[in-house]
C-alpha cells in the first residue's frame, strides 16, 4: 500500500467519525431540548407546545380510563372588560392553582390559549368523571366569586371525550373541542360528551349492568306496594308489587331506566326472584302480627319463559318461606312474540296448577289477539293504562270497546283491572262500566312497604 493510499483512508475514517459525532450530539440536543418541560409563564402550567407530547406518554400502556376535557370560562372577554386584564390574568392563575391541586398522577392539565384549558383525566365511571368535573368548576368559580366579594360568578363549559384505546392525541382533542362546541351552541349544559347519545349510553349502561349485580348483593333494590281498590266498596283488596332501584350515586331509579336493560342481558329473572322474596317476606311477617292478608302481585318477565324451572323455582321460594301461594299473583305481560304463545299458555297453566293467582298486565297495550283469551287460565286482566290516559278527550268509540272488553272477560269469569286511573271521571266511567277494580293515583301512588302497612292501618282505623 503507499503511504498516500493510507493517509487518504486515515482522512477519510476521520471524516466520517466527525460526521457521526456531530449527529449523535445534535440527536443528543434535541432529545435533551424535548425532556425539559417547558413552562406557561402566567400559569406555571406546563406550555401548550408540550402538550401532545405529555397526554401521549401519559396514555402509553395505561389500563384505566381517561377522558379529555377542553373546557373555557364563559363570558369571560366581559370579566376582562369588568374586572379589567389585570384581574382577568389572577383569575386564570387562580384557576390554574385550584385545578392542578386537585390533578391525580399522570393526569394533566394545560392553558391552550388566553381562556381555554385541556385535561386529560382519569376516571372510574362517567358518573364520578360529571361529579368531579362540576365539583371542579364549582370550587373555582365560588373561590373566585368569593375573592372578588361575591361580584361575579364565574361559569364554565366544557367539551368531554371518553378516549377509547389507543388513540392520537389529535384526534381526541378535536373531539372533545367538538362536544365544547356543541355546548355552546345549546347554551344548555356546562358539560358535553361527544357524541352524547351514543358513547355517554354505551358507558352508562356498561356500568349499569355492572352496578344491577352489586344492587342485589347490598339490597340496594326496593320493593314499592300500589294498593288495588275494590270498584264498589273502594276498599284495598290488593297490592303490586313493584322495583325501585335506590342507586348510592344516581339516586332512586324507575325500573324504566333498568328493567329494559336487565331484559336484554338477562339480569331481570334475579330482579324478578329478589322482588318475589321480599313479598314473601313481607307476607310471613303480616301473617305473624295477625294483619289481614291481602293478594301481593308480581311482575314476572317473559324471559323466565324460557327457563324450564320457572314454576319450579317460584314455588321453592314459596315453601321456603311457608307462604300460600293463592297470596301471591303471578304478573306477565302480553307483549310476547307469536311463536312463545303456546308456551306462554302452557307456563300459565302450570302457575294456575300450583295455586298461584295469575293476570295478564298491559292488556290492550300490544297485539292482543282475544282469541288467546279462551285458551289463558286467567284470573285478572289488567287494562293497560294507556286506555285512560286521554280519557277527557277519549270518543264514544274508545269508551264503547273498554265495556265490551269488561263485558267480555266477565263472561269467561276473568275480573277485570283498570289501570292508570287518575280522576274521579275515569273512576265513575268504570264503575258504571262494571270494571272489578282499580289501581292508580286517584287512590295511592306506589309507596315503600312499611309505608303500605301504616297506609292500610290509617285507611281501616
Ligand atoms: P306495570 O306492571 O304495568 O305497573 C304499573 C305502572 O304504572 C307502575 O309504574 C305504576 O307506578 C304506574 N302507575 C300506577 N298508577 C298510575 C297512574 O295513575 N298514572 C300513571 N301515569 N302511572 C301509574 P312503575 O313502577 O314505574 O313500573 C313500570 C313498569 O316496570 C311496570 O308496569 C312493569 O312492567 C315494570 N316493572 C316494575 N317492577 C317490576 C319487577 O319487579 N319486575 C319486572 N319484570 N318488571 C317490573
Ligand atoms: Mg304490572
Ligand atoms: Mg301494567
Amino acid at each position: 500500500m503507499r503511504i498516500t493510499d493510507f493517509i487518504l483512508g486515515g482522512l477519510t475514517a476521520i471524516v466520517l467519525f466527525c460526521f457521526v459525532a456531530a449527529w449523535l450530539y445534535v440527536k443528543f440536543k434535541r432529545k435533551q431540548a424535548e425532556t425539559r418541560i417547558a413552562v406557561d409563564k402566567l400559569t406555571g402550567l406546563p406550555a401548550k407546545q408540550q402538550h401532545k407530547l405529555l397526554v401521549s406518554e401519559a396514555l402509553k400502556n395505561q389500563q384505566g380510563s381517561y377522558a379529555y376535557v377542553s373546557c373555557d370560562i364563559i363570558d369571560f372577554k366581559c370579566f376582562n372588560e369588568a374586572y379589567g386584564y389585570e384581574c382577568g390574568t389572577d383569575t386564570l392563575r387562580q384557576i390554574a392553582s385550584v385545578w392542578k391541586e386537585n390533578l391525580r398522577e399522570k393526569e394533566q392539565l394545560t392553558r391552550i390559549s388566553e381562556d381555554h384549558f385541556c385535561m386529560l383525566l382519569e376516571f372510574e365511571s362517567v358518573t364520578e368523571l360529571e361529579v368531579r368535573l362540576r365539583k371542579l368548576f364549582l370550587k373555582t368559580s365560588e373561590e373566585i366569586h368569593k375573592d372578588r366579594g361575591g361580584k361575579h360568578h364565574l361559569s364554565f363549559r366544557s367539551g368531554v371525550y371518553i378516549i377509547e384505546g389507543n388513540q392520537n392525541v389529535n384526534v381526541i382533542r378535536t373531539r372533545a373541542e367538538m362536544a365544547r362546541m356543541q355546548a355552546e351552541q345549546c347554551r344548555c349544559t356546562t358539560i358535553m360528551f361527544y357524541d352524547k347519545e351514543n358513547v355517554r349510553r354505551r358507558l352508562w349502561e356498561k356500568e349499569l349492568e355492572n352496578d344491577i349485580k352489586k344492587a342485589v348483593e347490598e339490597r340496594e333494590l326496593l320493593v314499592y306496594f300500589q294498593p288495588k281498590f275494590d270498584v264498589k266498596s273502594e276498599k284495598v283488596t290488593g297490592a303490586e308489587a313493584l322495583v325501585r332501584w335506590n342507586h348510592p350515586d344516581r339516586g332512586m331509579m324507575y325500573p324504566e331506566s333498568f328493567v329494559p336493560l336487565c331484559e336484554a342481558n338477562g339480569y331481570i329473572c334475579t330482579i324478578d326472584f329478589y322482588v318475589l322474596e321480599e313479598v314473601c317476606k313481607r307476607l310471613k311477617q303480616w301473617e305473624e302480627n295477625g294483619c289481614k292478608l291481602l293478594k301481593v302481585s308480581v311482575n314476572f318477565s317473559r324471559m323466565h319463559l324460557h327457563h324450564r324451572d320457572f314454576v319450579e323455582k317460584l314455588k321453592n321460594l314459596l315453601t321456603k318461606y311457608d307462604v300460600d301461594p293463592a297470596y301471591v299473583e303471578i304478573e306477565l305481560t302480553e307483549s310476547i312474540a307469536y311463536g312463545e304463545v303456546q308456551n306462554l299458555v302452557n307456563v300459565m297453566k302450570q302457575i294456575k296448577a300450583a295455586g298461584f293467582g295469575l293476570s295478564m298486565d298491559d292488556f290492550g297495550s300490544g297485539y292482543s289477539s282475544l282469541n288467546l283469551l279462551r285458551e289463558m287460565p286467567l284470573d285478572v286482566l289488567k287494562l293497560d293504562k294507556e286506555f285512560f290516559g286521554e280519557y277527557e278527550e277519549s270518543t264514544g268509540r274508545e269508551q264503547k270497546i273498554i265495556r265490551h272488553i269488561i263485558s267480555m272477560a266477565k263472561d269467561l269469569d276473568i275480573t277485570v283491572l283498570a289501570e292508570g286511573v287518575e280522576t274521579e271521571q275515569q273512576k265513575e266511567f268504570l264503575k258504571e262500566s262494571k270494571c272489578d277494580m282499580i289501581q292508580g293515583y286517584y287512590y295511592a301512588k306506589p309507596m315503600p312497604m312499611d309505608k303500605f302497612t301504616t297506609y292500610l292501618n290509617q285507611i281501616s282505623a
